[in-house]
């Protein structure tokens, strides 16, 4: 575990703002789950704990902040030269951490075993039923009630097998809608 780690490359890769953040993160965003201040400040002044390093690519690092005692974890990469991704965040829990640095035993087992993780950030998947579920064929977008899905516990990231999505593909092909929902459409602003 790095416990000297030098932060000051992070922080001048903010001050650059060359900072790209994951489609999961904007969706965490979007449903007020974290905000963009809370991740910067976790990033720049928080605790790296773990460093994960890969030969084909860059290293990627989580940080470890608090808000009060609500502890957030931020997975990104990058170096000086690329800038940052900001790819997963998530609040450290049981069963996959027995404390905000600690990764829980029951975890470990779950990586060896053959079980499915999040390939993600390695969390335990479990069965669920999304109540409403985004899906775009066309250029449309359709919202489809219920429709069974794996979720993972850690950073809520959702999974649908090959076969569900194919059966979404026909029902939206179909299109006989259940309701309708007004949607807000915006464009963001060309400068
Ligand atoms: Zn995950």
């Amino acid at each position: 575990m790095p416990t000297n780690w030098d932060f000051q490359w992070v922080k001048d890769v903010i001050r650059s703002s060359e900072i790209f953040i994951s489609e999961h993160v904007i969706r965490e965003l979007l449903a007020e789950r974290v905000t963009l201040g809370r991740i910067i400040s976790v990033m720049s002044s928080g605790k790296v704990i773990e460093v994960h390093t890969h030969p084909q690519r860059e290293p990627f690092y989580v940080a470890l902040g608090f808000e009060g005692a609500k502890p957030l974890h931020v997975m990104f990469a990058g170096s000086t030269e690329s800038g940052l991704s900001v790819l997963i965040v998530y609040e450290p829990a049981l069963p996959m951490w027995v404390d905000p640095q600690t990764r829980s035993r029951f975890e470990e087992e779950n990586m060896k075993s053959r079980k499915r993780n999040c390939p993600f950030c390695t969390g335990i998947m479990k069965p669920v039923m999304v109540g409403n579920f985004d899906y775009r064929l066309d250029g449309r977008l359709y919202v489809v009630k219920d429709v069974p899905a794996e979720l993972c516990e850690q950073c809520g990231e959702k999974y649908i097998r090959l076969e569900t999505a194919r059966k979404i593909e026909t029902l939206a092909s179909a299109a006989r809608p259940e309701e309708l929902e007004t949607v807000i459409v915006l464009r963001y602003p060309v400068e």
